[in-house]
């Protein structure tokens, strides 16, 4: 792959600012004559692009040798067009798993230790202590998480740290450190019987959308809470707002829906305990400095006649 100048999609701005990257990766890029410049999906802009570095798709990369997602989710990009057009696209799985994991720990306390509602009465001015058996500690309780990749395993980290046991779910139930039974995904009923909190961070796949639907909600316990990371279409929605609304579980923590931005009237807003993040639980000031990381190493690479890192197509 020959490889002079890379672009920054305008695009990266919902995430971080793009000249933060561009003087980042052009100092660290500077040595190998590789040049990094802003641009905005533009046939005219990409015109002298090898590579992009972006979060959403353009027609003009499939003129390119390489697209880089900034995310670790790749749903958002053809990628079948993208290898019949001979592209190279890689993703920016293995930064999330800190942000994400204290973001899930966050979610955990929050829900057990109510803060989402004291910062929902602070918001009127109202005093208002929960009942008596309302609060609960989490340490003892079980989370599972299902998908053992980056994020799962930040989030089992955080997780276990906070005194939680943990179980996983994964395609090849491999044994994990820190999680005490792993299930394959074909038990994923059984794996989410006896847990306190289920969390999803899986990608989202032919195989994972509509993973958890009616089925897998009614299998949960009634106290259980469903956090969910990874992305919208992972769960049936519908089924869930009906398990809310039906108490067939607690709650649920979701940063992630079927329509992004979540629309005004969705009765996911309305729950008392379900606490509403818009796609920001990776979100972090060093982002752009982690995705440097790992373009800079795929620059390496490219120089030595290598694949980039995180190579998905
Ligand atoms: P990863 O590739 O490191 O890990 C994914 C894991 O899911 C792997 O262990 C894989 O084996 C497992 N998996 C895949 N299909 C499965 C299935 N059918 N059943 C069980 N396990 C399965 O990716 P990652 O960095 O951990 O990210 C995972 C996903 O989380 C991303 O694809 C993205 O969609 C989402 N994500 C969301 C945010 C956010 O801001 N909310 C941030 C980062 C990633």
């Amino acid at each position: 792959m020959r490889l002079d100048r890379i672009g920054v999609d305008e695009s990266v701005a919902a995430v971080f600012p793009p000249g933060r990257l561009v003087d980042r990766l052009g100092d660290a890029t500077d040595e190998s004559g590789v040049d990094v410049t802003a641009v905005d999906g533009s046939p005219e802009g990409m015109a002298d692009c090898d590579a992009v570095v972006t979060l959403e798709h353009h027609e003009a990369y499939l003129d390119l040798s390489w697209v880089h997602s900034i995310q670790a989710g790749v749903d958002r990009f053809p990628r079948d067009r993208l290898r019949e057009a001979g592209v190279a696209l890689t993703n920016s799985t293995g930064i999330h798993g800190d942000a994400v994991g204290e973001t899930v720990a966050g979610f955990v306390l929050a829900l057990a230790r109510r803060i989402h509602e004291y910062a929902a009465s602070q918001t009127a001015n109202e005093w208002n202590r929960p009942d008596w058996d309302e609060a609960w500690t989490v340490a003892g309780e079980r989370a599972c998480v299902i998908g053992l990749g980056g994020l799962g395993r930040g989030i089992v980290g955080r997780l276990t740290g906070l005194g939680l046991d943990v179980d996983g779910v994964r395609r090849d139930p491999l044994p994990e450190p820190g999680v005490d039974r792993v299930y394959p995904t074909g038990d994923l009923r059984e794996a989410v019987g006896d847990a306190r909190f289920v969390v999803l961070a899986v990608p989202l796949t032919d195989a994972t959308r509509g993973l958890v639907g009616r089925d897998e909600l009614a299998a949960m316990d009634d106290d259980a809470y469903l956090i969910n990371v990874a992305r919208g279409g992972v769960v049936d929605q519908s089924a869930l707002v009906a398990a809310l609304r039906d108490d067939e579980i607690a709650g649920a923590a979701l940063d992630v829906f079927e329509t992004e931005p979540l629309p005004a009237d969705s009765p996911l807003w309305d729950f008392e305990d379900v606490i509403v993040s818009p796609h920001c639980a990776a979100y972090t000031r060093d982002y752009y400095r982690h995705v440097a990381t790992v373009l800079e190493e795929s620059v390496r690479r490219v120089g030595d006649g290598e694949d980039p890192v995180n190579r998905v197509v």
